[in-house]
């Protein structure tokens, strides 16, 4: 029997490490994804506020599933929290992670496997052959790929997420050509959808100020047809 205390010392412990769990499934990444991860880790963009852009986009995106299934479906968004179709971005100041949680549609085990890192789209390769010939970074979103964006800002990502038809599982990469994906034991239950916890590098402390998240969080919501709180950490 776990309490909630031990659920947060264990949710704690998660925040704090910076590499794969060892008793998880890994996974390599489809190899053109690899090379787009290579590219984007070892950017000297300076524009790095984008991956904000298309985590927000993909939160969304996900909340609109949800939503459109529940016209025909009202069951399907179940009850209490899971009900509120939001989003929720959290920053870890002494931990330096920063989180960007839905309550969208959720990704299933196969979702995550498929989805971040084993199933190139047609436009991985158009975006990589891009980059090698001086294309804009901040054109990601256009070529399908937005999600790798967020290994400008951090050197490792975790993906938590939970779709009514799977069990919670975490995804976890350091963009290093390998993921692993492992079912939680050790989160919160999100009830449904998905957080992305960004373990900041070194040189993306600026993401650490609230005033900066602030602005970048209002500057792209403006087309965002969900609510957008942030929290932040005391110190
Ligand atoms: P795109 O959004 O253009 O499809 P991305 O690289 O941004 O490309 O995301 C890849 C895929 O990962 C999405 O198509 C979606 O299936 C999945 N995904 C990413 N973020 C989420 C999320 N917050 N909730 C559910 N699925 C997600
Ligand atoms: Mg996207």
């Amino acid at each position: 029997l776990s309490t909630d205390s031990d659920v947060a010392k264990r949710e704690a412990e998660s925040m704090s490490r910076k590499s794969l769990r060892g008793n998880a499934e890994k996974f390599e990444f489809q190899a053109e994804v690899s090379r787009l991860m290579d590219i984007i880790i070892n950017s000297l963009y300076s524009n790095k506020d984008i991956f904000l852009r298309e985590l927000i986009s993909n939160a969304s995106d996900a909340l609109d599933k949800i939503r459109f299934l529940s016209l025909t479906d009202k069951e399907i968004l179940g009850e209490g929290d899971n009900t509120k179709l939001e989003i929720l971005i959290k920053l870890d100041k002494e931990k330096k992670v920063l989180s960007i949680r839905d309550r969208g549609i959720g990704m299933t085990k196969e979702d995550l496997i498929k989805n971040l890192g084993t199933i190139a789209k047609s436009g991985t390769s158009a975006f990589v052959e891009k980059m090698q010939t001086g294309g804009d970074l901040n054109l990601i979103g256009q070529f399908g790929v937005g999600f790798y964006s967020v290994y400008l800002v951090a050197d490792y990502v975790e993906v938590i997420s939970k779709h009514n038809d799977d069990k919670q599982y975490i995804w976890e990469s350091k963009a290093d050509g390998l993921f692993a994906v492992t079912e939680d034991t050790e989160n919160e239950p999100l009830g449904r959808g998905t957080e992305i916890r960004l373990h900041l590098r070194e040189e993306a402390g600026e993401y650490l100020q609230e005033d900066k998240l602030k602005d970048l969080v209002k500057r792209y919501s403006e087309f965002i047809n969900f609510p957008i709180y942030l929290w932040a950490s005391k110190e």
